[in-house]
């Protein structure tokens, strides 16, 4: 294992799949890591909503 970040959390990028921008910025449980993130978000490049996915800094 790596070093634990600071209180066990960690930053992650979320992801257009469909354009690549990464829109959004959150962060997770660093327990929860092996559970990719995924959500239904605004993309303002496509102008509408699409899955967002985690992407690592
Ligand atoms: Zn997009």
């Amino acid at each position: 294992m790596a070093k634990a970040g600071k209180k066990g959390r960690e930053d992650v990028f979320l992801e257009c799949s469909e354009c690549k921008n990464r829109n959004y910025r959150t962060s997770k449980s660093t327990r929860d890591a092996t559970k990719k993130l995924a959500f239904k978000k605004y993309c303002e490049f496509c102008r509408k909503h699409t899955e967002h996915k985690e992407k690592k800094k």
